[in-house]
């Protein structure tokens, strides 16, 4: 916007002045003749170097249509059958068994762990039909341990997509001292953020038949997942020690072009909206709206939440809002969304507050968790996506 009036304001000017010199004076009407046509020349200069200059001016409005589209974005409409239908393509089991409890291990970056882990998230992608592009993005960074190598997990459905919707979270595990009468037993961090991902694991493919659809159909907006490493401090939380792979992430995408080859727009400017899960897997979780400019999306959530209820698709679950509230606000959460928020990415960020009693314990363990509730929560955001991506 700002530089739209910046535009206006070089233009005005030499309007002005082209006009002032055809209003009658008591020169000579040659005078005013030539007058008026070096006015006409100057302006078709200007006009013509305005519509010639095409780095900065497409920029312009390459930039303002991605905004455009972005906030004119509507969410596609579903019958009672069609929820139905993606609800019950949600597979608890799978979930549980397949895509959590491989993740439950010391996940430290750089470790053997986390390359387990990393290995089973692509393993699980990659066998799915859709047809996801994967990639480990990987860096290294100075750490108060030395310096470390992180490595983000990156799924695109459609890499050439104008637009992106993102899902993401966390696959590292803090690093605590295991408990000393029983070292066996190790930080596994459940809900920090091994559930957090198998949810997203399970909604790629609950999905898979609809997202393989999406592809073919050359939609506008695609979906891409993001596993970030090294969301944990090694030591105290600061700027500098915590959201490794998220930093790493957002000042890259900020300086890849995009569509691959623009002079003119960034992989970043392409985020619709990042979808930032973190901290769930516990009974009975209280997730707000953090941000003004995504709280229309925070209502689909809501929405979603009650027709599910009504509809009898949700377990444990005895009134229609439970999870998802706009009545309560216990303050901003530092996550791994702060590095995009900061440069002005639309963020949703779903994450208990209070957090859990568990949180950073050695308990934040898988009998912790609370089954019903991260399947509904998993059906609840599988209608999200089917709806945001017209599925
Ligand atoms: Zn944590």
């Amino acid at each position: 916007m700002s530089r739209n009036s910046r535009r206006a304001k070089v233009l005005h000017p030499n309007n002005g002045r082209a006009l002032a010199a055809c209003e009658p004076t008591r020169a000579s009407r040659m005078r005013v003749l030539l007058m008026c046509l070096c006015g006409v020349l100057s302006l078709s200069v200007i006009l013509g170097l305005y519509l010639n200059a095409d780095p900065w001016t497409s920029h312009l409005h390459h930039d303002t249509h991605l905004m455009k589209d972005r906030l004119s974005h509507k969410p596609g409409k579903y019958s009672v059958a069609q929820i139905k239908k993606f609800a019950a393509q949600v597979n608890g089991h799978r979930l549980w068994e397949t895509h959590l409890r491989p993740l439950l291990i010391e996940r430290v970056p750089g470790t053997a762990g986390s390359q387990i882990i990393r290995q089973h998230i692509l393993t699980q992608l990659g066998s799915l039909s859709a047809g996801w592009t994967l990639e480990e993005n990987s860096f290294v960074s100075p750490t108060p341990k030395g310096d470390v190598t992180f490595t983000n997990v990156l799924a695109v459905l459609e890499p050439s997509a104008p637009r992106r919707l993102l899902l993401a979270c966390h696959h590292d595990s803090k690093i605590l001292p295991p408990d000393p009468k029983n070292p066996q037993r190790v930080f596994v961090g459940a809900s920090d953020s091994a559930v957090p991902c198998a949810i997203i694991l399970e909604l790629a493919a609950a999905l898979d038949t609809q997202l393989k659809a999406l592809k073919q159909q050359k939609s506008a907006v695609t979906l891409q997942l993001v596993f970030f490493d090294g969301e944990e401090a090694f030591e105290e939380w600061t700027d500098t020690d915590s959201l490794y792979g998220s930093r790493h992430l957002a000042e890259l995408m900020e300086r890849t072009p995009h569509p691959p080859g623009s002079t003119k727009t960034t992989l970043l400017q392409a985020v619709d909206l990042l979808v930032l899960l973190d901290l769930l897997g516990g009974l009975e979780p209280l997730i707000v709206s953090h941000f003004d400019n995504t709280a229309r999306w925070f209502d689909r959530l809501i929405a979603a939440e009650k027709r599910l209820h009504k509809q009898g698709l949700l377990t444990s679950h005895p009134i229609e809002q439970s999870y998802f509230r706009k009545d309560f606000y216990l303050g901003p959460v530092q996550d791994d969304h702060i590095p995009f928020l900061n440069r002005g990415v639309s963020v949703l960020h779903l994450i208990p507050t209070p957090f859990p009693l568990f949180w950073h314990t050695l308990d934040d363990t898988e009998e912790k968790m609370h089954r019903p509730t991260v399947e509904n929560l998993t059906r609840i955001l599988a209608i999200f996506v089917a709806e945001y991506l017209s599925l």
